[in-house]
């Protein structure tokens, strides 16, 4: 019983991931853009298996649903105010986005912070078309834990490859 519900919420957080237009594809393109300055010889299939890891942890899967969640209610108008609102809008200061993302982040240590912040003021490939904010769809909290996801798989590969932190400050 207890394994069918892991499975399930395994399945299902990578499920809604590509259903809200990301492939682990996108996310492992984001780790190769932070990490091939650091290790030129990096290949994309690495950064997959990283990313792959990542998304393998329970925390990060509850992350996932939750926001994505939250997200497609926004989208269909179906929370109540102000928080329809502010979801709606992604105002900058209702953070709770980035918290949730930085429960990712956390999971493998604190170089994940730094890449996080990096690649969230970049927003590169898909990071930057789940920001657009013509679409129609609510990205409030998927981009940021695409972006996370991305972080802490750059962080456990750093860790793999044995990079000093300091060459990442
Ligand atoms: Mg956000």
């Amino acid at each position: 019983m207890e394994e069918k519900k892991v499975t399930l919420i395994d399945s299902k957080a990578r499920e809604w991931l590509e259903e809200r237009g990301v492939s682990i594809d996108d996310i492992a393109d984001l780790v190769y853009f932070l990490q091939v300055k650091y290790h030129p010889e990096l290949d994309i299939e690495t950064c997959k298996e990283n990313v792959e890891r990542v998304i393998s942890k329970r925390e990060v899967q509850n992350a996932i649903l939750t926001g994505i969640q939250l997200d497609i209610l926004a989208e269909n108008n179906k929370l109540e105010e102000p928080l329809q609102s502010i979801l709606a809008r992604d105002e900058s200061l209702y953070g709770v986005d980035e918290i949730i993302a930085l429960s990712i982040v956390n999971v493998y240590g604190s170089i994940g912070f730094t890449n996080y912040g990096y690649i969230d003021k970049l927003k590169p490939g898909i990071l930057e078309k789940l920001n657009d904010k013509n679409s129609g769809k609510c990205h409030t909290f998927l981009d940021d834990i695409v972006g996370a996801i991305a972080a802490a798989a750059s962080s456990r590969l750093a860790h793999r490859l044995g990079t000093e932190r300091d060459e990442m400050l």
